[in-house]
């Protein structure tokens, strides 16, 4: 059967994914970390068994070998010099060889890249031409520490494997739909026209994927709902989708915008940003690292920008409570526009670390809807990281949870680019 990889290139590491296709069975996932280092840590983990929690045992040994509890699942860890993307990929697929998961390199013959920023030029994934790469390159201006190093993983690939299909998959592709009224900020129509200063979105391959399996979930054509997407994790977007299409998401012009993140600030009124950018004497790229690495939950809570540290001391400690209360009031606001855009909504969908994981978080985020007809099942609330109804048999408006999956959209991708 053809195997596709779906490849998450960042600027010093690469997540991938090995799926046998059409039966979309996960058959290794792994990533390369601190490429560009002398201490590279390479991580595959595969087997008929594939999941972190089940792998024990630990060796001294820079390349070993762990077994999972059931014997089953397996992880390959190593700790080596790798110079660059494609040295990384080289050893990866060499090492797919070496421990049996792939023949040759042949067998794998689709490849699917995350690429972060597709502007205006791609409104769903394409194959991968000079052209297209072409254009990846010049879209670098709206993703500077993103673009690079997808377009970087391409290449690296098709050297390799210069037979496999190559796909791009863009986060923002799915957003394309938007109407004006929404992707335009209310500013000088010129910017839009020459510097395609608009709203782009991002995220856009995990609401499509959560939006589908809802409409399967549900039993209803996706075309006929009203459904606001979650997805609420380090980073966080929000998305109305109307007749299968994005009408509007929360993200902006960059990922820096819509409700409050990790790290992120989400929305702030521009000119508090120049205010405080001359009161402190911060240059551009202070002030943009402030933004995006020093503000959300960090920020505010001053101790940690992972919601579990919060949760664990909100009663005790105001800023951490305040981070949170932040938080889910940010949701809420985006989600009430958007049941007041739609005209109403039919299901609400969780997604990412804190919305599939975080049974606090949900709740008071639903607690605060109850208003327009969602009511919380409490005890199918207590569950992590699995597809599931959460809200009561007579809720008006569903709750769902469905944990993302956006290395399977990608292999679905290439699979329907296939000829
Ligand atoms: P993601 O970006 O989707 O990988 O999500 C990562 C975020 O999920 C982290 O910042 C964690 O704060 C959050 N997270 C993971 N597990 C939980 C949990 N059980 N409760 C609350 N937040 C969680």
């Amino acid at each position: 059967m053809a195997k596709t990889m779906a490849v998450n290139a960042g600027s010093s590491s690469l997540k991938f994914q090995l799926l046998e296709m059409p039966a979309e069975q996960v058959i290794a996932q792994g990533v390369i970390e601190r490429i560009g280092m002398d201490d590279a840590i390479v991580t595959i983990k595969y087997g008929a068994e594939i999941n972190a929690e089940r792998l024990v045992g630990h060796s001294e040994d820079d390349e070993h070998i762990t077994l999972s509890k059931d014997g089953k699942g397996k992880k390959y860890e190593n700790v080596t010099a790798i110079k660059n993307h494609q040295q990384a990929i080289n050893f990866m697929l060499q090492k797919l060889t070496d421990l049996g998961i792939i023949k040759d390199f042949n067998e794998i013959t689709g490849v699917g890249h995350r690429v972060v920023a597709g502007g205006e030029w791609f409104n769903h994934s394409v194959v991968v031409t000079d052209e297209v790469l072409a254009k990846i390159d010049r879209l670098a201006d709206y993703a500077p520490l993103h673009n690079p190093a997808n377009a970087m993983g391409i290449r690296a690939f098709q050297k390799l494997l210069p037979d496999a299909l190559s796909v791009a998959v863009f986060d923002t592709s799915f957003h394309q739909t938007m109407p004006d009224e929404n992707f335009l900020y209310a500013l000088p129509y010129e910017y839009y026209t020459r510097y395609g200063a608009r709203k782009y979105g991002a995220h856009g391959t995990s609401h499509r994927y959560v939006a589908s399996r809802a409409a399967e979930l549900l039993g209803k054509d996706l075309k006929s709902l009203k459904l606001i997407t979650l997805h609420l994790g380090a980073g966080a977007s929000i998305t109305a989708i109307k007749d299968g299409k994005s009408l509007d998401t929360s993200m902006g012009f960059s990922p820096l915008a819509g409700v409050a993140m990790a790290t992120r600030s989400g929305d702030v009124d521009a000119s508090l940003v120049y205010y405080i950018q001359e009161r402190e004497g911060l240059t551009n790229e202070e002030m943009l690292n402030i933004l995006n690495k020093k503000s959300g939950l960090l920020g505010i809570s001053t101790i940690s920008s992972d919601m579990r540290d919060l949760l664990d001391v909100q009663d005790t400690n105001e800023h951490a409570n305040m981070a949170i209360r932040i938080f889910i009031n940010r949701v809420v606001k985006y989600v009430g526009q958007y049941v007041a855009e739609m005209g109403g909504v039919d299901a609400i969908v969780f997604t990412a670390g804190i919305g599939e994981n975080s049974v606090p978080v949900r709740k008071m985020i639903i607690d605060k809807l109850n208003y327009f007809g969602v009511k919380l099942d409490e005890e199918k609330n207590n569950v992590r990281g699995k597809e599931v109804e959460i809200s009561t048999n007579d809720s008006k408006v569903k709750a769902l949870l469905i944990p993302t999956n956006e290395e399977l959209m990608i292999a679905r991708d290439v699979e329907s680019l296939k000829a």
